[in-house]
């Protein structure tokens, strides 16, 4: 019997090509897992028929274009689209490693949310406790991870996307470098901070699955030729020089069971032989969330103005002139967080407001690109939390935007300014997954492999949710 929960993609891979697997055995342990678990955890919102072959399977967030499979983006504007093409991250899969699609991953409409409670489709919950939420937006390739629905996934991150789902379901996540994997197909929300990038049982896998989807597109202008991937091997830090923020680890907002996991974490790394020193980032927590909610929706009010009715997905039953076709539309399709964003957006791009806000974020944009810049001028690394809080209650923050928002403190900062992060669980808290994050350089995702490999080897922590262990379930 396939134990989907402790599989790795890894023993997986090696299991197929000893033959002691079938590739149909390892796809049916899958969708057997789904059968069992996803009516409440709603992790999916596609689940696809095996397309054949001995590749292993892959869940693919919904804001990711999927030939012939139906991508929402969590929005009821995308209901029915089913795309021509695959996003080229997709086709690198399938192409270079015969990956299958497993599935479409429930995510917050157009990833904007850090809970998948946006989702038009409903909320997914967390394997570790089911009345609380999995981070977002890509909750649901989280979750589907963590709940051993899939052995990996493809994530995608603006803002802590991949990052903070990830710590909240004991997963490891990577933001990847801006400009080294391929947003072509991809649904696009904030152009100048969008990236794809991979979700994990463990740092080898998704230093893997990295590996697979890097490079240079010449369908992606913004990509670029990337550094060749070192898979981790040393377990020891000597000679790596971790600098963690104080502002990151001491913030009013940490809880405190975030806090203690992670100076545990901090200990270890010093007792593996690291040169840990404090430093200090504070305009890039004071100012990262403000500016990004200004960058972010201008952008999205661009890119969602192609939404219109008359090319993909909803366009209203109602009559009317053009205009009345186009308002109506889009009245109806997107929910309130995408209309609060345009409505952001369109504003702090109007003539008369321009310069007083998205102009002054660009320029505030640069200061903390400066700051993150200076910071690696001492460090090879840094470590903070990745979220604030572990995993809430569904419904904890839905009626409060700038709380939901403020979960994403720590890992906006780094988003901006561009750069790499890998989140790895560090321990539980009351039960609950606590995620570390560590930050480098742009291009350094070998080096955060590498410690977050030792770091990881160190900790010990089991991935699988409490709940799931005991052998209940396959
Ligand atoms: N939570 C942030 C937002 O709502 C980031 C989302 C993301 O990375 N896609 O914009």
């Amino acid at each position: 019997m396939i134990d989907t929960l402790r599989l790795t993609a890894y023993d997986a891979a090696r299991l197929l090509r000893d033959r002691e697997i079938s590739g149909a055995e390892l796809w049916e342990a899958y969708r057997r897992a789904i059968d069992e678990r996803d009516g409440e955890l709603h992790c999916f919102l596609h689940v696809c028929d095996d397309p054949g072959g001995e590749g292993i399977p892959l869940a693919v967030k919904d804001v990711i274009g999927t030939k012939g499979i139906p991508t929402t983006a969590g929005s009821k504007i995308l209901e029915g689209y089913v795309p021509v093409y695959d996003a080229t991250v997709v086709r690198r899969a399938k192409e270079g490693h015969g990956l299958r699609v497993l599935g479409k991953t429930n995510t917050d409409e157009f990833a904007m949310g850090s809970s998948t409670e946006n989702s038009a489709f409903g909320p997914s919950r967390n394997p570790w406790d089911p009345t609380r939420v999995p981070g977002g937006s890509g909750g649901g390739s989280a979750a589907a991870v963590s709940a051993g629905l899939a052995p990996w996934a493809l994530g995608s991150d603006t803002g802590g996307s991949i990052k903070q789902p990830s710590a909240l379901c004991g997963n490891v996540g990577l933001r990847p470098t801006y400009g080294t994997v391929s947003r072509y197909g991809v649904v696009a929300f904030a152009s100048s901070l969008d990236q794809v990038g991979p979700v994990a049982k463990n740092v080898r896998d998704c230093a893997f699955l990295y590996s697979v989807i890097a490079g240079r597109d010449p369908c992606d202008s913004t990509t670029v030729d990337v550094p060749e991937v070192k898979l981790p091997e040393r377990v020891d830090l000597k000679g790596v020089r971790i600098g963690v923020p104080t502002e990151f680890t001491e913030h009013e907002a940490i809880e405190p069971g975030v806090r203690d996991a992670v100076h545990r974490a901090i200990e270890l790394a010093r007792e593996l032989g690291a040169e840990v020193g404090g430093c200090s980032l504070p305009l890039s927590l004071e100012y990262g969330v403000p500016c990004y909610y200004l960058i972010a929706p201008a952008e999205a009010s661009s890119n969602l103005a192609r939404y219109d009715g008359v090319r993909y997905g909803h366009r209203t039953a109602e009559g009317g002139d053009r205009l009345e076709m186009y308002t109506r539309t889009r009245d109806e399709g997107f929910g309130d967080e995408p209309k609060r964003r345009i409505l952001v957006g369109t504003y702090a791009l109007s003539a008369g407001y321009y310069d007083a806000y998205y102009g002054q974020a660009q320029k505030v944009r640069t200061v903390l690109i400066r700051e993150h810049a200076a910071a690696f001028e001492t460090f090879d690394v840094l470590l903070t939390p990745t979220s604030p809080t572990v995993a809430f209650e569904l419904g904890a923050k839905t009626a409060d935007p700038i709380a939901m928002y403020l979960n994403d403190l720590l890992t906006i900062p780094s988003c901006m300014a561009g750069l790499p992060g890998l989140n790895v669980p560090c321990g539980l808290s009351g039960g609950l997954p606590v995620g570390l994050q560590l930050l480098g350089p742009q291009f350094s995702e070998s080096t955060l492999f590498a410690v977050g490999y030792a770091l990881e080897t160190a900790i010990g922590f089991d991935p699988v949710p409490l709940p799931l262990r005991g052998g209940r379930l396959r």
